[in-house]
């Protein structure tokens, strides 16, 4: 990880890596509602309320996504005002980069670093897949000059057309001489951006899609660790543990990356498209890659974060959730083994406009703590903000997590 970027504790460094040994500061106390909304007004915090509870009402949630998608993309007028001003408001950094200035600098004063994610997704055309990928060397290239930005994120869909990933989903791919000419653009971008990655010091984290894309994904994954995390882990593909086989996908991804002599780069998420992929599954008349309930998922996720921290010379990993036990694993788990909670290795992240208690009781504490950051233009940014109002309904989520919190705030500003 940047080196630069990493977060002392306010009490003091943190302990070095070696023997274990009691934590020599309290853990975060995730609870802490006034530190966690100090950054926001009542007027803001209201807002922010209003928006989680009409979310929180699945019905309303869906219908409004549905017609604000719609409404956008036909241009109504005031639709984009009206998405600006609400959904957009509260997950996303910018129309631009520079317009998601303010907001990192926001962050990086409160010790938390950004992950640029530009929201563009599954585009068809080679001029749009070009300017996505101008998009991502842009990043890189600010993400090299401030220690508030420390990496990028790039989404397989946004450089490839989706008809290709799915020919190559379960193919070996010939990477030294590729059977088609439009894929060899796809790996010739992928490697630019990750090149511009290792050169401005930062990392480049490749999101986990669809599972019908997902085989490809990761054998291009596979590719720039073994091109470009010879010396520090670059590159991290994303590892969705919502599916009943990737935790030991993962144990095989770090038994290629110790064959191949690279550090294994690895972002643990549960898992972004559950609705999605037990509809196709329904459809195809094939087993569902998701596991059997909520609970496998949790126990996989939290013994993926347990293998990572077991490997974490040969492993380097971001926590990407919003569980709050998931997270409390990973800083009990430092802890009690007397790794340093900076360590270059281990990472957490929410994304922009959730879970603020981790993510800023997290970098207080001394952990390294970042903010995934999708901006973009409204229309560009659309299926993601429809991901963010699913997952914020009792469908998925913990129901009204946000809005619990929110409250509690609100309640002790009063009293
Ligand atoms: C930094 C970051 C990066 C991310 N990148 C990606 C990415 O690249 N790809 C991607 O797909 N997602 C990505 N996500 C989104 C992530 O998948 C969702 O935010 C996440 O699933 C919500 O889970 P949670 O860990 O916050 O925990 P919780 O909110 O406690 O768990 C909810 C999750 O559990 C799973 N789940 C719910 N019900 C069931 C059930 N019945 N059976 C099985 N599993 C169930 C679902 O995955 C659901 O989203 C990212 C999230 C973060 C924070």
């Amino acid at each position: 990880m940047n080196q630069a970027s990493h977060v002392e504790s306010p009490d003091g460094p943190a302990p070095a890596q070696g023997a274990p040994e009691a934590p020599s500061h309290p853990l975060p106390d995730f609870s802490d509602t006034e530190k966690t909304f100090s950054h926001l007004s009542d007027g803001e915090l209201k807002g922010a309320g209003r928006l989680f509870s009409l979310m929180g009402k699945s019905w309303l949630s869906h219908f409004l996504s549905k017609l604000g998608s719609w409404a956008v993309r036909w241009r109504l007028p005031f639709a984009e005002w009206g998405v600006r001003n609400t959904i957009y408001r509260q997950f996303v950094g910018g129309t631009s980069l520079k317009n998601a200035l303010p907001t990192i600098e926001r962050l990086h004063k409160r010790g938390v670093t950004s992950i640029m994610d530009y929201g563009a997704e599954a585009k068809e055309s080679e001029e749009d897949f070009d300017r996505f990928r101008d998009e991502i060397l842009k990043a890189a290239k600010l993400s090299g000059t401030t220690e508030a930005v420390d990496s990028v994120v790039v989404k397989i869909t946004g450089l490839a057309p989706n008809h290709l990933l799915e020919k190559f989903n379960g193919r070996t791919i010939r990477f030294d001489e590729p059977d088609d000419p439009v894929f060899t653009r796809v790996i010739e971008r992928l490697d630019q951006v990750c090149q511009a990655a290792s050169e401005s010091n930062i990392e480049i984290y490749i999101d986990a899609e669809e599972s019908w894309f997902q085989g490809t994904i990761d054998q291009l994954a596979d590719e720039m660790m073994r091109r470009y995390n010879q010396k520090r882990g670059v590159v991290l593909n994303t590892y969705q543990l919502y599916r009943h086989d990737r935790l030991e996908f993962l144990k095989r991804s770090h038994e290629r990356a110790q064959a191949g002599g690279y550090i294994l780069g690895c972002k643990l998420v549960r898992g972004a498209y559950m609705v999605k992929e037990a509809k196709r599954a329904e459809e195809g008349g094939y087993p569902t890659p998701i596991q059997p309930n909520i609970e496998a998922t949790h126990a996989d996720y939290n013994a993926a974060v347990e293998y990572c921290i077991d490997h974490i010379e040969e492993v380097s990993f971001l926590v990407g959730s919003h569980n709050e036990a998931s997270v409390r694993l990973l800083t009990e788990s430092l802890d009690r083994r007397g790794i340093a909670r900076n360590h270059p290795h281990a990472r957490c992240a929410q994304l922009l406009g959730m879970s603020d208690n981790l993510t800023f009781n997290l970098a207080a504490g001394g952990y390294n703590s970042s903010k995934y950051m999708v901006y973009g233009p409204v229309a560009e940014v659309l299926p993601y903000l429809v991901r963010r109002a699913q997952e914020n309904t009792s469908v998925t989520g913990e129901m009204g997590r946000e809005l619990r919190m929110i409250k509690d705030e609100l309640r002790r500003r009063r009293s």
